[in-house]
């Protein structure tokens, strides 16, 4: 006999695993609206008011992050925009940034696209040549950071929203344990909160959401987006090794993930803000004298790219006013 929605009897499609319970699409889609929900009310994500950036990468959870925050935003009154930066890697990119802009009609929040090659004048893999120090996806990641945090800041954003989900975070809080570096661990926590004029708050609404929810909910909501795969991602490193090992718990011990971070947040180490520097070339809050983002797009460009990504979003202003 096939399984049965626990709200109304109709037939099931998906089992929320720590729940224990099965869901047909509709109370699916009304769970997951409560669960982020009582995310943003447990962690303090978002207040009535409030304007956050939603990064989209074209992929499954972020596309899911965006529906849900869509569907919340009226009702709890803060108001909700997309951004997807174009990292211009051949077909991924192509594939994910048609995706992003699918998603932006289906559910009806404005889209800002920041092309790399447009916005600073390289693309990332003209980035990742000229940097040897940092990994491929480490030095994306500087470089998505800095972009999504300087928009939200220039353009009146007070938060910038990403995907990571459940899984996400406990892979980066078990990274950090192992390999003994603080970034992972700063980045293991619902929120990074910002400061004044230099950081907007950094927010993970689907910190207790699990992948196999959003697997389900891009499916039934008819949510757009794409499975496509960048090319530089890592196919056996630790970071493999890690994600797989959490993914497995998930799926058999699912309560214990969700209370193991739930630890996990609340001993976290808090991001430190205060005390520190500026860059020398672009303003940008560093603890060295000129930040990774400038050393790195100097390094490929022989100039900082701040300059000219001020400039392109300047133009682009009108966009999400
Ligand atoms: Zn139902
Ligand atoms: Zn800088």
């Amino acid at each position: 006999m096939p399984a049965r929605c626990r709200v109304c009897g109709k037939s099931a499609v998906v089992r929320i695993p720590y729940a224990r319970m099965w869901l047909c699409s509709d109370h699916l889609t009304a769970y997951l609206g409560k669960r982020v929900g009582e995310t943003i009310d447990r962690y303090h994500l978002l207040s009535g008011g409030d304007r956050v950036l939603v990064m989209v990468s074209g992929g499954k959870d972020s596309a899911s992050m965006a529906g849900i925050l869509s569907a919340l935003a009226s009702k709890r009154g803060f108001e909700a925009a997309l951004l997807h930066i174009d990292l211009g890697v051949g077909e991924f990119s192509a594939l994910s940034r048609a995706a992003a802009e699918e998603l932006s009609k289906r559910i009806n929040l404005p889209l800002l696209v920041v092309p790399l090659r447009e916005a600073i004048g390289a693309d990332l893999p003209r980035l990742i040549k000229s940097v040897r120090r940092r990994s491929p996806c480490a030095t994306c990641g500087v470089v998505k950071r800095y972009v999504a945090n300087v928009a939200a800041l220039r353009l009146g954003f007070d938060a910038v929203a990403v995907g990571h989900t459940l899984v996400d975070l406990a892979s980066f809080a078990l990274k950090g344990y192992i390999t003994r570096s603080e970034e992972p661990l700063e980045a293991a926590t619902p929120k990074n909160p910002g400061l004044s004029g230099l950081f907007v708050d950094r927010i993970k609404p689907l910190a207790e959401v699990g992948e196999v929810e959003t697997r389900a909910y891009v499916k039934y909501a008819e949510i757009p987006w794409t499975d496509a795969v960048c090319e530089y991602k890592p196919v056996r490193t630790i970071d493999v090794e890690i994600r797989d090992f959490v993914s497995k718990l998930e799926r058999d011990y699912p309560s214990l993930l969700v209370s193991m971070m739930r630890g996990v947040y609340a001993r976290a180490p808090k991001t430190q803000r205060e005390g520190v520097g500026k860059c020398s070339v672009c303003g940008a809050p560093t603890n060295t004298d000129v930040c990774a983002f400038c050393r790195i797009t100097s390094r490929a460009l022989g100039e900082s790219g701040a300059p000219a990504l001020h400039e392109f979003l300047e133009e682009k202003r009108e966009v999400l006013a």
